[in-house]
């Protein structure tokens, strides 16, 4: 499929990008809203010269994903346009979760801290500077919730439509949270993996539409390099010895490690062993099915799990998180959906952090990667935690409340807290 851009070669500034290649092949195109290899199919993935990018520089830029420009394919004036500004999220020292997990340096990038409360702002920011630049005016996608926030807020700062496609069985604070915004939300009779086939047909027939994770996708998928870069920057310019990554399509994980490979080749950071590991639900775990039966190819599942912004049964970036854990001695785990929500109240009550489900995911893998000594105890280790507690109170709805309802006299609460 080609889709026509009506931006001009001569206006297409996407910074220090300089084409699409093959992930498969290697085959190069130039820039433009594609996403499959004309020769094999394959995905195809920005690649770049960079110019000379230094750690003062990053330092000095804007206090978002924008200061990483030169390493995105964005416009070196990309702050000018208005954007959601996500990024830069806290970095906390988690040394009671730690403890409780029997961890000696453990911390937790806490991605909730975002415009819309997880880290899909940060893919999102960057497939809406690229759109801008290939002339689209529309934003798209197909959605497990945490996208369809971002896309809805996206547009709606910048002053586009959107459309967005979500499963009809989606959490009520995710439907609620993208309708607030005002753009074309609607709700599909299907899981996800309809959905995205749906997305896919429709992004063939409306051109000027900009579907973030299906026509712009290669872009799109860029924004999660910044959780590394991120990473490295606030652990002072150093890389982490293993990072524990949530797994839905796969490409954050492929990304961070990019990013990391990135700082290195740049001389930004120390060349150094990293380990990046893959958290996935029970319910949803193709990739980790495939890690542990040594496959290389992913066999997609029906989802079935309460981590809904995780359940893509056929991942498409499936294939390449596997190579990056086989290469970086990492390992792929899954977890029961009672282990989610215990991992989501162990963060809540070691550090204060209300993660959604997806959060309970990569905390409750740690807990297990540790349990089986696949993660190194001693070694200083990053949880990527991507989503907000809020979105997904139906979780934790039954399994926490107040501890008692009495009268309003200080005895009664003397007797209850005795209990
Ligand atoms: C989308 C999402 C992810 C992972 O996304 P990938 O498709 O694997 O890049 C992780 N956490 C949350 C909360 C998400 O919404
Ligand atoms: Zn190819």
């Amino acid at each position: 499929m080609t889709i026509t851009a009506d931006a001009g070669t001569t206006t297409l500034d996407l910074g220090p990008a300089r084409a699409l290649t093959c992930r498969e092949c290697g085959n190069q195109i130039p820039l433009a809203p594609e996403f499959a290899c004309s020769e094999c199919f394959g995905p195809l993935e920005v690649s770049y010269e960079f110019g000379d990018v230094t750690r003062a520089e990053i330092e000095a830029g804007p206090r978002s994903i924008w200061r990483y420009r030169g390493l995105l394919p964005v416009p070196s004036d990309v702050d000018r346009h208005p954007n959601t500004e996500p990024g830069l999220t806290r970095l906390v020292k988690a040394d009671r979760l730690g403890a409780a997990l029997g961890m000696k340096s453990l911390w937790v990038k806490d991605d909730t801290g975002n415009p819309t409360h997880s880290f899909k702002d940060r893919v999102v920011g960057v497939a809406l500077a690229a759109a801008r630049q290939l002339g689209f005016r529309v934003l798209a996608c197909p959605s497990t919730g945490n996208l369809a926030n971002a896309v809805a807020a996206a547009a709606a700062r910048a002053g586009w439509e959107s459309v967005v496609l979500i499963p009809s069985s989606l959490e009520r604070a995710k439907i609620l949270t993208t309708a607030v915004y005002d753009g074309a939300l609607i709700a599909v009779d299907g899981n996800y993996d309809d959905v995205n086939r749906l997305a896919t047909e429709l992004a063939a027939e409306h051109e000027d539409w900009a579907f973030v994770n299906v026509n712009v996708r290669p872009y799109y998928a860029e924004g999660s390099k910044t959780l590394g870069y991120e990473v490295a920057e606030q652990l002072g310019w150093r890389l982490p010895d293993q990072v524990v990554v949530p797994i839905a399509s796969g490409s954050q994980l492929t990304k961070v490690d990019k990013g990391f490979r990135e700082l290195i080749d740049l001389g930004l950071v120390d060349g150094r062993p990293y380990r990046v590991f893959g958290a996935q639900a029970t319910g949803c775990s193709p990739v980790a099915a495939a890690y542990k039966a040594g496959h290389d190819v992913v066999t997609p599942v029906k989802p079935d799990t309460i981590a809904r912004s995780l359940a893509i049964g056929a991942p498409a970036d499936g294939p390449y998180v596997l190579d990056v854990v086989r290469r970086t001695g990492g390992a792929v785990e899954n977890v029961s959906d009672d282990e989610v929500v215990a991992g989501i109240r162990l963060l809540a009550r070691t550090e204060g952090i209300f993660a959604e489900t997806a959060g309970g995911v990569t905390v409750a893998t740690a807990k297990k990667l540790i349990e089986t000594g696949q993660l190194d105890p001693e070694a200083e280790t990053v949880l990527l935690i991507t989503g907000d507690g809020l979105k997904t109170l139906d979780a934790v709805q039954d399994k926490v409340g107040p501890r008692a309802t009495v009268p309003p006299s200080a005895a009664a609460v003397r007797e209850a807290l005795a209990d």
